[in-house]
């Protein structure tokens, strides 16, 4: 599957495009189509394949020759052509939150900076000061910036750990010679970034897996080629892989070990020894004799423990939990009937609510909220009145025929003051009200707190979105009191949003292990602007399962008659 490269080529075109001050239509159209790229379901080689690449959306003739090119050659011309007359560490800089294209650009030509490092060295030195435009507070969020991005090198969002190891696994998982493959790591424990991916197989004949392995045309480059351990790096966002073989008999064991976190792992080994045991990536053994590791079920039963799904195992009681049999009953996708946060037409979104609607029927939900943006987000394609009038008439008309439920619904602004950009006239002919903040988040603990906690006491805001703000790579979560916000929403019926779009898990999963000790309930919303997106929905449930979340604690469980009453405060 090729594409994540395909969409990584894209994006550094516009962002060089941006550097050397082209047409914003030309930048921007490279963009959407890297987006359309990550959210497509089907390898684009398929596409490709069937001559439907122009149905991909933001894809035209001259993109779709493009991408022929790359998934023939592996590169593409016209990239290597602008890279010449642009030096790499510039496209680097501009990675850079808070740095556009004009400061790069003035750096380059007045103080000859042309790498990250050479910025920080620069920053730190104060020499940026005489620069024209630069103040204190720029250079400050410089080195924040820079911290960011050092941190996103060595972490990636899951979405992209998740595409990269599905194809070594697709890859792999195809060979006589495997027995079994299995993903281990903060993978498989669902984080919301994963720094390297982790395989273990099992098998009789491993040297033709290790060959393959190294070779196989993902890889940019070898760690280590070994015959019972291979590393390599992959070309997709340089991600880490490592394979690993195993004994069968120690399959469990070593899966239980490679999974972690190291923090569990101490935990169950501390248990061990206190029972005169000793655990390890091999078995759990009493002297020499090994009594447990063919499986993972068969190592918990011995520790006289319920088995710990893996999103659980970080060291917050689950090992207590697990010997008392008091370990939640954890959210599972049977359980969604529904998606809160979907943008259409209206607003930003590229889909209508029809087209919505007919995919929707393809997920097993009864409902769906179409939420757009509101009045004063018009950047984003924000609705007048007159708007609002016209989408709930045509909502009204395809409920008529839908099999599905399509809610209206609304994702309006918290202004600064924390008022809320629609008058209650408005408010009130919504199904569904969520509230957000998209400017000023700049404020201080106290004024953001304020302006969330009193979106909540508004009586017809049922749902607060992306809640501490969070955008990977791009913004910090927001400085907010977590528990002033949970009283306020659960005193006001309001329930906190699990946004799952990719860069925001926003709750994240230790907030909402947080905010479920307060009695709050959750919303899951994939806050889709495309068809594609919105199977995301896996990833804000993974953050549910790590938060410890029932099919009680989230509203989306609640069928449509029980979610009605619910949204009537
Ligand atoms: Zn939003
Ligand atoms: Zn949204």
């Amino acid at each position: 599957m090729k594409n994540q490269e395909v969409a990584r080529i894209f994006r550094e075109i516009a962002k060089i495009l941006e550097l050397k001050g082209e047409n914003v239509f030309r930048i921007r159209a490279y963009e959407h189509a890297a987006q359309s790229l990550d959210n497509l379901e089907d390898a684009i080689e398929v596409v490709a394949g069937k001559g439907a690449l122009k149905e991909i959306p933001g894809i035209g003739a001259d993109l779709a020759e493009k991408i022929k090119e790359i998934i023939k050659t592996g590169k593409l011309k016209y990239l290597d052509e602008l890279k010449k007359k642009m030096p790499d560490g510039l496209v680097k800089m501009m990675e850079i939150p808070s740095l556009g294209p004009k400061t790069v650009k003035k750096l380059y030509e007045e103080l000859k900076i042309d790498s990250v490092e050479k910025l920080e060295k620069a920053v730190r030195e104060g020499k940026l000061k005489n620069l024209e435009g630069i103040r204190e507070k720029t250079e400050e969020n410089i080195l924040r910036g820079i911290g960011l991005i050092k941190k996103g090198a060595s972490r990636q969002p899951i979405n992209f750990a998740l595409n990269v190891a599905k194809t070594f696994l697709d890859s792999l998982k195809v060979m006589e010679e495997i027995d079994k493959i299995e993903v281990a790591g903060s993978l498989r424990r669902q984080k919301d970034t994963v720094k390297d991916i982790d395989i273990l197989i099992t098998s009789k004949n491993p040297k033709p897996i290790m060959d393959k392995f190294v070779t196989l045309p993902l890889v940019k480059e070898i760690l280590a080629h070994g015959e019972t351990k291979s590393s390599i790096v992959a070309k997709e966002n340089n991600m880490q892989v490592d394979l690993r073989v195993v004994e069968d008999n120690s399959f469990g064991a070593a899966l239980l070990y490679f999974t972690g976190s190291k923090e569990f792992n101490i935990k169950l080994r501390q248990l061990a020894i206190k029972k005169g045991l000793k655990v390890n990536e091999y078995g759990v053994f009493r002297g020499n004799k090994k009594l447990a590791g063919k499986t993972e079920k068969d190592i918990f039963s011995l520790f006289k423990m319920d088995y710990i799904p893996p999103e659980l195992r970080e060291d917050r009681g689950e090992i207590d939990a697990a010997i008392c049999g008091k370990l939640p009953k954890l959210v599972g996708l049977k359980d969604i009937k529904g998606d809160f946060h979907v943008h259409s037409k209206y607003s930003d979104g590229l889909s209508s609510i029809e087209e919505i609607a007919k995919k929707i029927e393809t997920y097993n939900y009864e409902y769906v909220a179409i939420c757009d943006h509101s009045q004063s987000l018009k950047v984003a394609g924000g609705l007048s009145k007159e708007e609002v009038y016209k989408k709930l008439k045509e909502i009204e008309k395809i409920n008529k025929e839908s099999k599905v439920r399509i809610l209206s619904g609304t994702e309006v602004d918290i202004t600064s003051d924390g008022g809320i950009d629609y008058s209650e006239s408005i408010l009130k002919e919504f199904d569904v009200v969520i509230a957000a903040i998209h400017t000023g988040f700049k404020q201080t603990r106290v004024q953001l707190t304020k302006r969330i906690t009193s979106a909540c006491k508004n009586k017809y805001v049922n749902i607060i979105a992306h809640p501490t703000g969070r955008l990977w790579g791009v913004r910090e979560p927001y400085d907010i009191d977590i528990d002033e916000i949970c009283k306020a929403a659960k005193d006001n019926q309001v329930a906190l949003e699990i946004n799952c779009y990719p860069q925001r898990l926003d709750l994240s999963d230790a907030n909402v292990m947080h905010a479920k000790k307060k009695g709050v309930k959750f919303a899951l919303g994939t806050d889709s602007h495309q068809l594609d997106q919105l199977r995301s929905m896996g990833l804000g449930l993974s953050v549910a399962r790590r938060g410890w979340l029932t099919k009680t604690d989230i509203i989306n469980c609640l069928n449509f008659d029980k979610l009605m009453e619910w949204l009537k405060k």
